[in-house]
């Protein structure tokens, strides 16, 4: 079946166009691309007047918990929540249970993914044996079986020699590691930023140097071995610091930050919520400033979710037992409008850190929507109101601390594959 879309601002970094176009689909892959009023006839026509039509995002950081903590999230239920949110592509990281350090596990992820998943998903295998660590996983044969990159997210790899030989190795297989950077001895049981707030509360805090140690030592690692580094979730100044001499250096080295992490600082944590508990934690307006200074100069490339779903009762318990996370699919599209109206970014852009670099890093071919690229499609309405309500959320965690906030954008549609959900 063909379908036009058409009346709708198309934004494609990939092709540099930001203007009206139609889009002509046909099955699951783009099969056309018209300037306004010269599509051709179709089966069905989608009008899409007053939104802008981009490539369907790609979360390069995504838990989607299937196997092992199927009560948090499935496949099913975390792949609709993409679509929800605009995704039609996440990598999924490998902190499952198992952990998805064996072909088995990958296999498993790929097969389950083919039959309930809504929206593409690409498995990301652990770096060490169930992420312990200790001893390395055969990264060659998980990459065989699909792995698109390599990472312990959720916990870093303390020891450097095996980070080093991490690195060599992925360099044979000519491959990603994405770091979680935290140096446990540190982070000593900490559950939010280290500073004036954390004393106010009484919370232990974080510092921030448990991150930028960790930031400094991969970055020394990758520039040794000239390996491909990818630093998740930044949440400092420091850390994007060192990115930015990183990179002016040659090395190597990507990153990408949250949403959360250039719209809440630790001040909210005032409320004791614990949807508001997250690793890193959230930290300080000097932080926010500089991670939106990083997005701007392109030291931060991508804007990923991290998103991390929990059942309520993780996170229904005293502050320092709860669960670190937040369920962020459904909201990570409209809170990065908030950094277009505050021209920290232009749409452009925008759509370039959430959907075509991403692609890059992750060496998939999604991101564009050039022709016979596959029909992956978000259509955006800028000047829609939205009100969060985790309660009407898609994913099974509804742990958000933008609940109630007021934003402006919202997801109209998004096609998958050729395949249309509409969300008005
Ligand atoms: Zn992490």
């Amino acid at each position: 079946m063909m379908i036009l879309i058409k009346n709708g601002r198309v934004i494609d970094p990939f092709q540099d166009i930001d203007d009206y176009r139609e889009i002509l689909i046909d099955g699951s892959r783009i099969q056309g691309l018209y300037p306004k009023g010269k599509g051709p006839k179709a089966d069905k026509v989608i009008d899409v007047s007053d939104c802008i039509v981009i490539p369907g995002l790609v979360d390069m950081h995504t838990h989607l918990r299937e196997p092992g903590f199927e009560y948090k999230e499935t496949i099913a239920t975390g792949t609709m929540a993409a679509l929800k949110g605009g995704f039609t592509s996440v990598c999924s990281m490998p902190n499952t249970n198992p952990v998805n350090d064996t072909t088995s596990v990958t296999e498993f992820i790929i097969e389950k993914a083919s039959k309930d998943g809504a929206c593409t998903v690409y498995p990301v295998g652990a770096v060490t044996k169930g992420q312990k660590g200790e001893e390395l996983t055969e990264l060659g044969a998980l990459k065989k079986a699909g792995c698109i990159a390599f990472s312990d997210d959720g916990h870093p790899v303390t020891n450097s020699l095996i980070m080093k030989r991490a690195f060599e190795y992925s360099k044979i297989f000519n491959t990603l590691l994405i770091s979680h950077c935290e140096d446990l001895q540190l982070t000593d049981g900490g559950v939010m930023n280290e500073g004036f707030v954390s004393t106010i509360l009484g919370l232990k805090g974080i510092p921030k140097a448990a991150e930028e140690i960790m930031v400094a030592r991969d970055i020394a690692l990758c520039e040794l071995t000239g390996g491909r580094l990818h630093i998740a979730h930044v949440s400092t100044e420091g850390s994007v610091k060192l990115i930015r001499d990183a990179k002016t250096r040659g090395i190597n080295v990507t990153a990408e930050t949250c949403p959360h992490y250039f719209c809440l600082t630790d001040e909210a944590l005032k409320s004791y919520s614990t949807n508001l508990k997250v690793n890193p934690p959230l930290r300080t307006k000097k932080d926010i400033a500089a991670i939106k200074q990083g997005l701007k100069d392109g030291t931060i490339d991508v804007i990923a979710t991290d998103h991390a779903p929990h059942h309520e009762n993780d996170k229904n318990k005293e502050f320092d037992a709860a669960s670190s996370g937040i369920s962020g699919l459904e909201t990570a599209m409209v809170l990065g409008i908030q950094l277009v109206e505050q021209g920290i970014l232009n749409l452009k852009q925008l759509v370039m850190k959430m959907s075509l670099t991403p692609s890059k890093i992750m060496g998939i071919k999604k991101g564009t929507l050039t022709v016979d690229a596959d029909a992956d499609i978000a259509v955006i309405n800028l000047g829609n109101k939205l009100k969060v309500d985790s309660s009407r959320f898609l994913s099974k965690g509804k742990n958000s601390p933008f609940n109630g906030w007021h934003l402006n954008g919202t997801v109209e549609k998004t096609i998958s594959m050729g395949k249309i959900y509409e969300w008005g």
